[in-house]
């Protein structure tokens, strides 16, 4: 069975292509469609709403089962904001530069115990007949003073996990502590529960 990553974030199909390939599924993105992905209006309030309203409107455009994440940074001393909000924090277009330049000038006036945050991910794979496949993932850590690092994308640079800055942690590293990684570990432990199940009711 072939599966639709659903994602136009490059980095974000890079991180679920390589965690989810132990599965041993084939898997294939928008570049290898005829035509492009209809954009997906993020209305949810909800990470799980908007992932399924990404791989749903992804199965419908494709015809294949389609598996779509969505993410984000929740900060406690913003009560919780960014949220769902994160890819358009400082406005639109998404701009990741603008986006951390306005996280630490919120943060200006907070102190190192209350910079708690954590970033959380839902996985979500809608199949044609409607059924639905799902996890969640959430990475502990908190929001550093400037930036740190050259790796990765997004709030990276400003996010300390346990295992360090994110922007300064190889794929691996990052892959085995992050929010997307436990939700796509997750996800990929309740597919071969519902493949299971699907077999032992045919
Ligand atoms: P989404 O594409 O709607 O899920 O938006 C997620 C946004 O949250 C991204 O544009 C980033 O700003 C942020 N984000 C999600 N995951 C990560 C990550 O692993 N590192 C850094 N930023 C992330």
């Amino acid at each position: 069975m072939t599966f639709l990553l659903a994602t136009k974030n490059r980095h974000k199909l890079d991180e679920m292509a390589r965690i989810l390939a132990p599965l041993g599924v084939t898997l294939c993105c928008e570049d290898d469609l005829p035509h492009p992905l209809p954009e997906v209006e993020e209305t949810g309030t909800t990470f799980a709403q908007n992932a399924f309203l990404k791989a749903q409107s992804a199965m419908l455009a494709s015809g294949l089962p389609a598996i779509a994440d969505d993410s984000g940074l929740c900060v406690d001393a913003l009560n919780g904001a960014p949220g769902v909000y994160s890819a358009r924090f400082a406005g639109e277009p998404t701009d990741s530069a603008a986006n951390n330049a306005k996280l630490l000038s919120c943060l200006r006036d907070v102190d190192r115990p209350d910079r708690t945050a954590r970033f959380v991910c839902t996985v979500v794979c809608v199949f044609p007949d409607g059924k639905t496949v799902s996890a969640e993932g959430v990475c502990e850590g908190e929001i550093a003073f400037a930036p740190q690092g050259d790796g990765g994308f997004g709030y990276d640079p400003l996010f300390l996990s346990k295992a360090g800055c994110f922007a300064t942690l190889t794929p691996a590293q990052k892959d085995a502590v992050s929010h997307r990684g436990r939700a796509l570990r997750a996800f990929a432990q309740n597919l071969n529960a519902f493949f299971r199940e699907e077999s032992a009711s045919c």
